[in-house]
């Protein structure tokens, strides 16, 4: 026997390149493309007056920042769980509400880091096709007594198969916004497992499915700070939910690691979020330049889902996207571009600054002229 035999084996997670040439415009990883709020860098530069404090362990409860949270979303702070990044905090919801030998479900075309979660944590899951024009139709995740055909997406012989669902909203890479009677619809026919809504775009012009934690029990909300907090570097995300799920999630994270947030996350992460005016600010210069650059690809012959996101999903019908990337890379500007069935004709631009995406927009004018 080899220890080869024992060795939990995974295929991981790919994440966006990131370039070492400072020079690009990098579109890829749906970054802000503007700083995080000045109250960021005045906690930074507090910081240095508290080094002292890194001898301690940090506050494990993450009392500074839930509390920060629970203000801004008008929760309970039990009704919070702070992790480093959304990934760690789906991660963690995956091995706390999931399971072996039940089904869960996701969109085939999704975060592609759910089947890997899945997998890592051996959880039999089903991805189910989106429709054509690429949303979610809820009727796949309803069981029939309710109207739906779940027990047939998912394959399973009755409802009692069923372990649990998750999906982004707006999804990605697609952009498109699921309305909030259809997630309604979704999480009160299946109040026997926990539906989890991955909200990492939603501060872009979506609706949260927040207030829905107060009506339904087996509702987890996740956010991160990555995108419309510009701060994908220092790490934070975080769920919403009824306190007995955020109970059941504390029990497994201080199972696993007690000290996840580190106290300069916490003293940084405390002073974003207090910051409401200029993430009001932020998200909002986003959306506009969403919509500019919209009708811009339009009027090459771009077609897209509609996006609720800071990134756009678009094909165009006569140059495939994988000439389109190659050609946008020649000229130092780099998309996602995804070699995945369905949507390998697709390259999903993140919105930049309006001088970014008007080079975009000059660039793929200049790669169309040459190319049809
Ligand atoms: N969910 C979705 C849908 C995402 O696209 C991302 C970003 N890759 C994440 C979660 C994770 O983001 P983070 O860990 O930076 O919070």
């Amino acid at each position: 026997m080899s220890y080869e035999d024992l060795v939990r084996k995974v295929e991981p997670y790919t994440a966006g390149e990131q370039p070492k040439d400072a020079s690009v415009i990098k579109l890829n990883t749906n970054e802000c493309p503007y700083p995080p709020s000045p109250a960021v860098t005045v906690a930074i530069r507090e910081l240095e007056d508290k080094s002292e404090r890194l001898r301690l362990y940090p506050d494990m409860d993450a009392s500074m920042l839930v509390g920060a949270l629970a203000d801004r979303y008008h929760v309970d702070p039990d009704e919070i769980f702070v992790g480093v990044g959304s990934d760690d905090v789906l991660s963690m919801s995956f091995l706390t509400f999931f399971t072996a030998g039940k089904k869960l479900l996701f969109p085939d075309i999704t975060y592609s880091f759910y089947d890997v979660w899945a997998d890592l944590y051996r959880i039999d899951y089903t991805a189910v096709p989106l429709k054509d024009d690429f949303t979610i139709d809820p009727l796949d995740y309803i069981p029939a007594a309710e109207g739906g055909r779940l027990e047939q997406t998912a394959g399973i012989g009755d409802i009692s198969g069923l372990g649990g669902i998750v999906f982004p909203n707006p999804n990605a890479p697609t952009g498109a916004e699921l309305p909030l009677s259809s997630i309604e619809s979704i999480v009160r026919a299946n109040p026997g497992v926990v539906v989890i809504v991955d909200e990492a775009y939603v501060d872009f012009g979506a609706q949260s499915a927040l207030q829905l934690t107060k009506k339904y029990k087996n509702l987890l909300i996740v956010q991160t700070f990555s995108k419309s907090r510009a701060m994908a570097g220092l790490r934070v995300g975080f769920a919403m939910g009824n306190r007995k799920l955020i109970r059941y999630l504390k029990d497994v994270k201080f199972s696993f690691n007690s000290y996840t947030m580190n106290l300069p996350s916490l003293l940084i992460g405390t002073a974003a979020v207090r910051d409401e005016a200029y993430f009001r600010k932020t998200t909002q210069r986003i959306i506009e330049t969403r919509e500019r650059f919209k009708k811009d690809l339009t009027q090459l012959g771009f077609v897209y889902p509609d996006s609720k996101t800071n990134f756009v999903f678009a094909r165009h019908p006569d140059v495939h996207a994988k000439v389109l990337f190659a050609k946008l890379r020649e000229r130092k500007i780099i998309v996602r571009y995804f070699d995945k069935p369905r949507i390998n004709e697709y390259l999903r631009i993140t919105i930049g600054t309006d001088g970014q995406m008007k080079a975009v927009t000059e660039a793929l004018r200049d790669i169309l002229a040459g190319a049809v």
